[in-house]
C-alpha cells in the first residue's frame, strides 16, 4: 500500500510503498479514505513530542470503512472502559469507522481503573506510537472506534475526531461557564465554538492582535465579542480555552477571568508559561490542561454534533501531497481543516 512515512522528525514525509498491515486479534483492517491533519501531526514532525513510533505513519482523524476483522473481536475478561461494557461498538465489514487518537489502553492501571483511560500510563496513540492514517490502510482496535452520523460524508467528518474530540472535552471542563472565551480561533475553536453557542453560551474570541479576518470569521458563527489577545473582553468571562499553542497566554486569560473562572488549555504542547502575580489567581481561579480523550467523551461528542450540526471548513490535499499540507499548515496558510483525500 501507498503510505506517507516519517523516517524521523525535522525530515519531509516519504511516499513509500510498504507491506499492508494485517489485522491481528480485536483489530480490524480499514481502508482508508479520509485523514485530517491535525497541529499534533505538525508538533510530531517538527520533534516537539518525545519518542514517537519510528519510522512513523502519520495521522490520527481517519475515516475508512471496514475491510477485514481480525481473528475475534475482543474476548476474555471485560476491561474497565469509559464507555461501560455495554456501549462498545461493533463492526461488519464495510462499515464506516472513524478512528481517534488514542489507539489503545491498557485497561487495568490507576487511571484506566477509575474512568480516566484519557490518562493511561501505558495509552498507544495513533499516528504518534501507533501507525495512524497518512496510508491507503490502517489497522486499529476495534474498541476504540466510533460510528459516524451519515449526516456527514467522509471528508467532512475527518476534522471532528480529534480537532471536535478534544475540543470537546476541553470545553466540557468548562462546566457551566456563561461566558466562553476562546484564546485561538482555529480548527478545534471553530467546531467547538458552534456547540457553545447552541447550548446558549456567549462567546468571546482572541486571536492574534490584528487579525481582522479571524475576528470577522469568529463573529460570523455567532460570537458576541472577538478581538486581540492583548484586549480585555468587555466584561470578565467565567472561562477561557487556550487552543493556541502559545504559553503567555495564560496570564493573559487569567487577567480577563471573573472570580471562580477556570482557563482550559486545550493543546498538547504549548511554549512556556511566563510567571504572573498571585492576585491573578486569586478568588479560586483554576488553570488546567486537557490530556487525549475518553471513549465516552467521544460518544458524547458524536451524539452531539449532527444534532447542531457542526459544520467543518476543509481543503483536500491527495496522500502524496501530505508534506504540502503540513507545510502550509506550519506556515498558517490553510484556509481550513487540511484533509488527506485517498483515492483508488
Ligand atoms: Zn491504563
Ligand atoms: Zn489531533
Amino acid at each position: 500500500m501507498r503510505a506517507m512515512v516519517l523516517k524521523e522528525p525535522k525530515l519531509p514525509l516519504e511516499l513509500r510503498d510498504v507491506p499492508k498491515p494485517k489485522p491481528g486479534r480485536g483489530q480490524l483492517l480499514v481502508r482508508t479514505s479520509a485523514c485530517a491533519v491535525c497541529r499534533t501531526d505538525l508538533h510530531v514532525v517538527d520533534g516537539e513530542l518525545p519518542n514517537p513510533k519510528l519510522p512513523l505513519i502519520l495521522g490520527h482523524q481517519i475515516v475508512g470503512r471496514v475491510e477485514e476483522i481480525g481473528e475475534a473481536i475482543w474476548e476474555g475478561p471485560q476491561r474497565p472502559d469509559s464507555r461501560g461494557t455495554e456501549a462498545a461498538p461493533t463492526f461488519a465489514i464495510g462499515d464506516r469507522v472513524g478512528i481517534p487518537w488514542v489507539g489503545w489502553t491498557d485497561g487495568d492501571c490507576a487511571y484506566c481503573r477509575s474512568g480516566r483511560e484519557n490518562l493511561c500510563d501505558n495509552a498507544r496513540f495513533t499516528g504518534y506510537t501507533l501507525d495512524g492514517g497518512y496510508a491507503e490502510f490502517t489497522v486499529v482496535d476495534a474498541r476504540y472506534c466510533f460510528h459516524l452520523s451519515e449526516r456527514y460524508n467522509d471528508v467532512e467528518v475527518a476534522p471532528l475526531l480529534c480537532a471536535g474530540l478534544i475540543g470537546y472535552r476541553s470545553y466540557r471542563k468548562t462546566g457551566h461557564a456563561r461566558r466562553l472565551g476562546i484564546y485561538g480561533f482555529g480548527n478545534a475553536a471553530h467546531l467547538i465554538g458552534q456547540i457553545a453557542i447552541y447550548e446558549g453560551r456567549e462567546l468571546f474570541v482572541f486571536t492574534r492582535p490584528g487579525d481582522e479576518a479571524t475576528q470577522q470569521a469568529a463573529k460570523e458563527i455567532g460570537a458576541v465579542w472577538a478581538g486581540g489577545s492583548d484586549e480585555m473582553p468587555p466584561e470578565r468571562i467565567d472561562a477561557a480555552i487556550i487552543f493556541a499553542s502559545v504559553g503567555p497566554l495564560v496570564p493573559a486569560a487569567l487577567r480577563a477571568l471573573a472570580k471562580g473562572g477556570i482557563v482550559v488549555c486545550g493543546g498538547i504542547h504549548m511554549t512556556d508559561i511566563p510567571s504572573f502575580p498571585y492576585v491573578d489567581l486569586w478568588e479560586e481561579r483554576v488553570i488546567m490542561s486537557v490530556a487525549n480523550l475518553t471513549r465516552r467523551d467521544g460518544d458524547e461528542f458524536f451524539e452531539i454534533a449532527p444534532r447542531v450540526p457542526v459544520r467543518t471548513h476543509t481543503e483536500t490535499f491527495a496522500l502524496e501531497e501530505a508534506n504540502s499540507a503540513l507545510d502550509r499548515f506550519r506556515a498558517g496558510k490553510l484556509s481550513a481543516t487540511a484533509v488527506l483525500k485517498m483515492t483508488g
